[in-house]
């Protein structure tokens, strides 16, 4: 055992100082940006322009660089510039204001690769909200707004986060108690978010509270309001929460008081910000779904990779059925789940608006990619223990999708209900 291990060690020197380039196949380091696919059979042509774009700008950030932002807590601003330099913040977003106008068929690639090459939920968190966050501005927001607000953010120049989830609340979204009054030109904002992604470094947010109070309402999704405004840390406190994983994306507790907000950052009519947030959602089950995706490929490719160096017992560990079996059955899993995701991506380009498919990815995707990663770290044995092999950065990440943005019960419920026509059951 000990001796395998030297031997392993000596090899990745050997294959990072150059003696052993011309037999990438038997480096155990190996990348993930070094076999990115960008065949699948399926793919359209856009989509496959999309993957070689992005998994060439993603070459230049390997392994390495995630597992020290992800130990040092440091958000990736030189991908997020990378992407932003060449256009990519704003491939939904329409061309009038710097976007590419594509769909989220095409994001979906874009989301997927960027998790695959090994930046994993750190680096697609870092970029995600520009993709479908503003959704709502570009259906609801005004000329005016548009210009203000979508340009710098395709630009790169300004980043935004999405202030939705309360401590007291959680997923019941339409109680949450985060209240602005109208003052004059502003709104005086008073109340808390939770689990607010690159709060601490954002320069907008945009943010749900309500405006009328829920026992003033007909409907409970009557009377909520969104802003999207400056996120001004003078008036907001945040702290960051410590965390699992995907440490180089900070999550924050915000608490504000007497918050003054211009009412020109209203979004839409005063109260109807449920239906106007409800506009992102399936969009964003779709993006998370491809990233998990991501995760679970990149974790079954470097495993496949290091079954057949790893020797143990005479012969290659992935010769044995035990290791073997489980990694052909998550690849058909994960493939049965891209093919629901693509399925929901394009459905949602084309004007479908329910949500059961853009769930059901979202689900089957996490679930999927949590048992690669897990199967992955089992399969390494004692290294996949250790930093040095990356695939418990991505166990840990393959947590994320399983609970967030919505969590795997709350899709039940959904399909339960939605689709099988059960009686609501919370
Ligand atoms: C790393 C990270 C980043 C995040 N980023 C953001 C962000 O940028 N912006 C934002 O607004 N939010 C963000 N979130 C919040 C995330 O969307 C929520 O954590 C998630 O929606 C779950 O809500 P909760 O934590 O309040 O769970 P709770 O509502 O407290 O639920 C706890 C558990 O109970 C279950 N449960 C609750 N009610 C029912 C029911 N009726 N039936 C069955 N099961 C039920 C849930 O499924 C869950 O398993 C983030 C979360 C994480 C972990």
């Amino acid at each position: 055992m000990f001796s395998g291990f030297r031997q392993g060690r000596h090899q990745r020197i050997g294959y990072r100082y150059g003696a052993l380039r011309s037999h990438p196949t038997k480096c155990i380091h190996t990348r993930a940006t070094e076999y990115l696919q960008a065949k699948d059979p399926d793919m359209t042509e856009s989509q496959r322009t999309v993957r070689e774009a992005i998994a060439k700008i993603c070459s230049k950030y390997p392994d390495e660089y995630w597992a020290r932002k992800d130990e040092t807590h440091e958000f990736p601003l030189d991908l997020h510039g990378d992407l932003a330099r060449d256009g990519w913040l704003g491939i939904c977003m329409p061309q009038e204001y710097g976007g590419s106008e594509l769909g989220i068929s095409e994001a979906a690639v874009m989301m997927q690769t960027i998790s695959e090459s090994g930046a994993g939920m750190n680096g697609a968190s870092s970029v995600h909200m520009n993709i479908f966050g503003l959704e709502p501005v570009v259906k609801f927001g005004t000329e005016e707004q548009k210009e203000r607000w979508l340009v710098p953010l395709i630009k790169g120049e300004e980043r935004a986060c999405f202030g939705v989830t309360e401590p007291n609340t959680g997923l019941d979204t339409l109680k949450l108690q985060s209240f602005a009054r109208r003052d004059g030109d502003y709104y005086i904002l008073k109340g808390s978010k939770i689990w607010i992604s690159t709060a601490k470094s954002a320069d907008k947010i945009l943010i749900l509270v309500r405006t009328t109070p829920l026992g003033k309402v007909n409907k409970p999704s009557h009377g909520l309001s969104l802003f999207y405004t400056d996120m001004d840390r003078s008036q907001v406190e945040v702290t960051e929460i410590p965390k699992m994983g995907r440490a180089a994306v900070d999550s924050n507790m915000l608490f504000f008081d007497g918050w003054k907000v211009p009412a020109t950052d209203l979004l839409g009519k005063e109260g109807n910000g449920f239906k106007m947030v409800m506009q992102g959602m399936n969009a964003e089950r779709i993006l998370l779904g491809a990233e998990a995706l991501g995760l679970g490929y990149a974790a079954l490719r470097r495993t496949a990779q290091y079954a057949k160096d790893r020797v143990v017992f005479g012969r290659p560990i992935g010769q044995n059925q035990g290791i073997q079996h489980p990694l052909a059955d998550s690849w058909m899993k994960l493939e049965a789940a891209r093919l629901v995701v693509y399925q929901a991506a394009r459905m949602y380009d084309e004007g479908y608006a329910t949500g059961e498919y853009a769930n059901a990815g979202k689900y089957l995707a996490a679930e999927a990619a949590f048992e690669a990663c897990e199967r992955a770290v089992l399969a390494h044995g004692g290294m996949g223990y250790a930093k040095e092999y990356h695939i418990e950065r991505y166990f840990r990440e393959a947590m994320l999708p399983r609970i967030a943005p919505v969590s795997r019960e709350m899709i039940y419920n959904y399909i339960g209900e939605k689709v099988l026509g059960l009686p609501r059951s919370y």
